[in-house]
């Protein structure tokens, strides 16, 4: 697998963090190249000065990044993994940190912006919430170029660059990416709420979801097979991984009223949805007893201190369907759990979870089964 991105006379080794032993994936896309090119032979640089900067929304591993070394700019992620990839990449390729901001999607978004680099994220939720921001900080000087795969940019993508930037034009696709050119010509700023809140009637909760997290519109039906399948057992210290908008590590609240919960997301948006919803929905008491934490799985947890793991595992990265996360965090989980500790997992049928658990905790039980969804549960054994 090539990790040396040769463009535009810079030679950059870029790794996707967490690195796999036998990484079968690039560290760019094709659109981190258009955006790179299309930088560079229009010398967008001569506009950058200390005062009005680059703005870099959603650089992956750390390509835009790292490229952009010599110039002013603040870099932009609601994820953890794409965060710990950037620094890494930055240090790999040796550049300068003293001219760059590093900033998760909650912060206020930087005001002395000349031009704009957006990779076109994922949910369109969040893109819509990320233009929403940029167009309070931009006038009509400032430059807004994005990119993304082909198949990753709709009629419905556009809509949001005309509505909330301007008039919106396309590129011709190369390597199958686009790039989207907006002139910042939309004067009225539009203030639509984009985190949504719904409740889900059976315990009378009341759910917020920022922008990016999973399931953002209704509950989801994994995660509510595991809420209604929780193990008995006097559990003391439980963990949410892979927490979302934090409904499973509330069902465990309620469930285990003695437990502290330990909500982990990568995303930042999702561990400040679970934290605002313990907040609103349990007593300050419950919810003082509980910890959120944005991180890569358990990366870093104490080995054998954990008594249940509850997780609804992830399938994507980014863009990219794959169960190497899923597989992580099962390790994890067996490191940091206690001897009788226990994992306990929903996933649907046609994954191979239980042949992975089985081979990790050397064993594993089938809990509950449904047409879509399987509950499974490994214990640490020594
Ligand atoms: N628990 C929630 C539920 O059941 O509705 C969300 C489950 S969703 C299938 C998986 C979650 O794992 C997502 O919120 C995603 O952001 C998170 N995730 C992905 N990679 C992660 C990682 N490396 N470390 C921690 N969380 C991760």
């Amino acid at each position: 697998m090539n990790e040396a991105l040769n463009i535009a006379g810079q030679t950059l080794v870029l790794h996707r963090h967490p690195r796999r032993r036998n990484e079968t994936l690039q560290a760019w896309d094709s659109a981190d190249e258009y955006l790179i090119n299309y930088f560079n032979e229009n010398e967008l640089d001569k506009y950058i000065t200390e005062d009005e900067q680059l703005l870099i929304l959603n650089d992956g591993f750390g390509a835009l990044s790292c490229f952009f070394n010599e110039i002013e700019r603040t870099v932009v992620s609601d994820s953890f993994l794409s965060i710990s990839s950037i620094k890494l990449n930055l240090q790999r390729n040796r550049c300068e940190t003293e001219r760059i901001i590093i900033q998760d999607s909650l912060q206020e978004m930087t005001n002395n912006v000349k031009v704009v680099l957006i990779k076109v994220p994922k949910t369109l939720a969040f893109l819509e919430y990320q233009l929403q921001e940029l167009s309070k900080v931009i006038n009509k000087d400032t430059i807004v170029v994005a990119a993304g795969k082909v198949d990753a940019i709709h009629k419905s993508t556009l809509a949001l660059f005309e509505k909330y930037i301007g008039t919106t034009k396309t590129s011709l696709a190369k390597k199958k990416s686009r790039l989207i050119f907006s002139l910042v010509d939309q004067t009225e700023i539009i203030e639509k709420e984009i985190a949504t809140t719904w409740e889900i009637e059976r315990q009378g909760w009341k759910i917020h979801n920022h922008a990016n997290v999973f399931s953002r519109n209704h509950l989801d039906i994994g995660g509510r097979y595991l809420m209604d399948n929780l193990p008995e057992g006097n559990f003391i210290k439980v963990i949410d991984l892979g927490c979302g908008n934090g409904v499973v590590g509330m069902a465990a609240a309620e469930a285990y009223p003695d437990a502290q919960i330990t909500f982990i997301d990568e995303s930042y948006m999702a561990v400040d949805s679970a934290r605002i919803n313990m907040l609103k929905n349990f007593e300050e008491e419950r919810s003082d007893n509980t910890r959120f934490v944005v991180n890569n799985g358990l990366v870093g947890f104490k080995e054998r201190s954990y008594d249940l793991i509850l997780c609804n595992p992830p399938f994507h990265q980014q863009h990219t369907i794959t169960d190497h996360i899923a597989w992580a965090m099962f390790n994890d989980a067996h490191f940091c759990l206690a001897v009788n500790g226990e994992l306990v997992i929903v996933g649907n049928r046609h994954l191979d979870y239980q042949d992975k658990l089985e081979r990790i905790f050397g064993n594993c039980e089938l809990v509950a089964e449904n047409k879509k969804f399987v509950i499974l549960r490994a214990v640490k054994m020594q």
